[in-house]
Formats: structure tokens, C-alpha cells, sequence
């Protein structure tokens, strides 16, 4: 190993929030790419303290972002918790037909109008596994591109709201029509943590932003929804992200990014 990179490692020290153990990360090559490969430049590290797990985040600088406790990640090895959707929970979409979504880490299982036969396709990408069907037949490269990077995505995500998983389908379902849409790792990561993490308005720029009203974003988003969010000190994103429909769910993640990297929000990770 080089010098240079022996000089990337640092050690951090910390404490989890639930039982006060000392925790040590040791932050090498490989937890800053994962961080530079994140959208919002995060990467977590976890360490199972029996029945909860910390999970410590770390930026592209190696500084720390904050710890969170989870509770399922440390259950037994075989004890998955399955959460199957009623078939409401797929209303709106018009191209996939079911999915069942395996989160090994997580020992979750969620799943929703998925049949025995007939498994279009089938995503993998380390703890996370995808099958989904459809209603209609798509590009294989298209449907196998998009899927790739939503298992990816989900592979680095710690939330333990099923919800989050369903709306990361539901923009699938969307994006599907838009194959080109060039931001779709950043909106799954950002809704496939949308229970962990809140938005924070900055001032003044959320002012400015509510006077000036800049065309750009608000000729493209719900306006409404724009002016919602500037108002609001801080709010948990999966509240932000709670409507029904699959259009919607995309638009406002879609919305919530372009004011992030317009730095009127910060957002952030709950502690
Ligand atoms: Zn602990």
C-alpha cells in the first residue's frame, strides 16, 4: 500500500446513542469512495450491538454525519420480516405489475403482486435483491439498467420503513418512460432514505427563493410543493414524500434534490 493511501485512513471515535457503547470506525479507501459515490456524500458503517444496530455515517472527508440506531439489523439470521402490500399499494402504476424486494442486511422482505410464474426480471447487487414483472414489454437493457441501479442504490441504504422501498418502485415505475433521466441514483437513494433523514431549510436563501420564485424550478415542479418546503424550518423527508401517487412521489424527491444542490435545504441525517 502506499504512503497515500495509508494517509486516506483515519480512525473515528464515537458513541452509540441507544447503550453507550464506544464505537471505532476506521475509515479506509473503500468507505470514502462509497461516499463519494452517494449523493449526498455519505457512507454507513454498521456495528450490530445485539438486539439494535449503530450505524455510523461518514462524509467524503472522512469527518462523521451523525449515528443511528436501528433496531431490526441485529435479529437472527433466519427471522425476516415480511411485509406483503395489498394490491392499493400498487395503484397508479401503469408498468410494473409486482415486485418483491429481499433486504438481507435489513432481514426485511417486502413484496406486493408478485406470482409464482412469469419473474420478468431479476436484480442482485450485494444484500439487496429485485424481481420485478410488468404490465408491458420494455427495452431489456433499459428495464435492466434502471433495475441495476436501484439495487445498487438500496444496497448502501439503512431505512426500515417499507414505504421507503415501495416509493423507490413507484419511481422505477415512472423513469421507466423516461430511460434518460439522468439523476435516478440520487432520487432512489434519497427516497430509499427518506424515513432517516430531514430537510432543513437555509436562510436567507429559502427566502430569496420564496420571493424570487425561480422559473426554473417552478415552471418544472409543483409550486405548491416548492413553496411548502421553503416555508417549513425542518421536516422528515418521507413526510415530504407521502402522497399516493407514483408521479408525484417522483416530481417532489425530483424537487426536493434540484433545492438541495441549489442550497436553499440542507438535508440531513436523524439522529
Ligand atoms: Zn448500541
Amino acid at each position: 500500500m502506499s504512503s497515500q493511501r495509508l494517509a486516506l485512513r483515519r480512525v473515528i471515535k464515537t458513541r452509540c446513542p441507544r447503550c453507550g457503547r464506544d464505537i471505532v470506525v476506521n475509515v479506509g479507501p473503500d468507505i470514502l469512495e462509497e461516499a463519494r459515490r452517494n449523493p449526498l456524500g455519505m457512507a454507513g458503517v454498521v456495528e450490530l450491538h445485539g438486539d439494535h444496530a449503530a450505524v455510523v455515517y461518514i462524509d467524503r472527508n472522512g469527518n462523521e454525519r451523525g449515528v443511528r440506531v436501528y433496531s431490526v439489523l441485529a435479529r437472527g439470521a433466519e427471522e425476516y420480516t415480511v411485509f406483503t402490500l395489498p394490491p392499493a399499494a400498487l395503484e397508479g402504476f401503469t408498468n410494473i405489475s409486482g415486485f418483491s424486494l429481499t433486504l438481507k442486511k435489513l432481514k426485511m422482505k417486502i413484496q406486493a403482486m408478485l406470482g409464482e410464474e412469469g419473474v420478468f426480471l431479476h436484480a442482485v447487487k450485494g444484500d439487496a435483491e429485485l424481481m420485478l414483472d410488468f404490465k408491458r414489454d420494455f427495452e431489456w437493457g433499459v428495464v435492466k439498467r434502471l433495475a441495476g441501479v436501484l439495487v445498487d442504490t438500496i444496497d448502501t441504504s439503512y431505512s426500515e420503513n417499507p414505504n421507503d422501498y415501495l416509493n423507490a418502485i413507484r419511481i422505477l415505475d415512472v423513469i421507466l418512460k423516461e430511460p434518460n433521466f439522468l439523476y435516478s441514483q440520487e432520487v432512489f437513494w434519497l427516497v430509499t432514505n427518506a424515513s432517516t433523514l430531514i430537510v432543513k431549510t437555509r436562510l436567507p436563501e429559502a427566502m430569496l427563493f420564496k420571493k424570487y420564485r425561480p422559473s426554473m424550478l417552478f415552471e418544472r415542479y409543483d409550486a405548491h410543493f416548492l413553496a411548502e418546503v421553503a416555508d417549513i424550518p425542518r421536516e422528515n423527508v418521507a413526510k415530504l414524500l407521502k402522497v399516493g401517487n407514483p408521479y408525484a412521489v417522483y416530481s417532489r424527491a425530483d424537487a426536493l434534490l434540484a433545492m438541495y444542490k441549489r442550497g436553499i435545504v440542507d438535508i440531513e441525517v436523524v439522529e
